[in-house]
């Protein structure tokens, strides 16, 4: 177990958030948690990064709402985005979307 922020091994037990153990570095004073990759969120916050993204949120714009990293959120909703189902038709492309506002 090492800090993500400095790589120290000099940690400090810091109780139980959520069932998992917190941890703090003694070295740089950053407080998290063991699990710490993109595996470790709950599929419900994914769903939500994809919703946000789908509404045309970009990343960043993700990144700054959540506080989770673009690179990460765009890992995970390009994984997630190979299990979605391409039907065009019902999914009208943003010059169709114009044509039928005129
Ligand atoms: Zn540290």
């Amino acid at each position: 177990m090492k800090c993500p922020q400095c790589h120290s091994s000099n940690l400090r037990k810091d109780g139980h958030q959520n069932g998992k153990q917190r941890f703090e570095c003694k070295d740089c004073g950053r407080l998290f948690r063991e699990s710490y990759e993109v595996k470790g969120y709950h599929s419900q916050v994914k769903k939500i990064w994809l919703e946000m993204y789908l509404n045309g949120m970009g990343f960043r714009a993700i990144e700054r709402v959540t506080g989770i990293h673009h690179t990460t959120i765009m890992n995970w909703v390009k994984n997630s985005a190979q299990g979605l189902p391409e039907d065009e038709e019902d999914h009208p492309t943003v010059a169709e979307l114009d044509e039928l506002q005129t």
